[in-house]
């Protein structure tokens, strides 16, 4: 059916701009971007994203907290964003790796659940993760922790748990 085709297409073909994208504007040396490049990153990413997805990105940004968490060969880690008004809130995501356990996550990005499994535009990514990437090519600053094994391979499930067992 030419309708999945177009589908696949899509699901597949954005994910990879998007990685581009953030590859193209990210400053390994730990400069930052310049105003002008920061603006180029936008309209790019404005081209290729959900608007609203973008702003709930920014919000999480000014409005919640980061920590990265480090393995205690400090080759891996894992970022942590917790909201500064409700203490519960907290979703933790590998950084490069486009996956969340949040709802929107499952039900708009990867279409698991059965409301939304006959739409044929999945979203490319969730805020948590989209908001990850900015802090990251933006150069944020947030405060940084190696972990025992033991606590970064929790931390390491956490990311995977499924919600919907709970
Ligand atoms: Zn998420």
């Amino acid at each position: 059916m030419p309708l999945t085709v177009e589908c696949a297409k899509r699901s597949s073909i954005l994910p990879l701009l998007m990685d581009q994208v953030f590859k193209k504007f990210t400053r390994e040396s730990s400069g930052s971007l310049t105003k002008r490049e920061r603006r180029l990153l936008f309209v790019e990413l404005n081209a290729l994203l959900n608007k609203s997805l973008l702003e709930r990105a920014l919000r999480l940004l000014d409005e919640w907290i980061f920590v990265v968490y480090y393995s205690q060969n400090r080759l891996n880690s894992i970022v942590e964003l917790s909201s500064k008004r409700k203490k519960l809130d907290v979703v933790r995501v590998i950084p490069d790796i486009n996956y969340c356990k949040c709802g929107f996550f499952q039900r708009s990005v990867l279409q698991l659940t059965g409301e939304n499994s006959d739409r044929c535009d999945p979203e490319i990514t969730c805020e948590h993760v989209l908001a990850v990437r900015l802090h990251h090519v933006l150069n944020r600053q947030c405060s940084k922790q190696v972990l025992s094994s033991d606590d970064f391979m929790a931390y390491l499930c956490d990311v995977f748990e499924d919600q919907a067992e709970t």
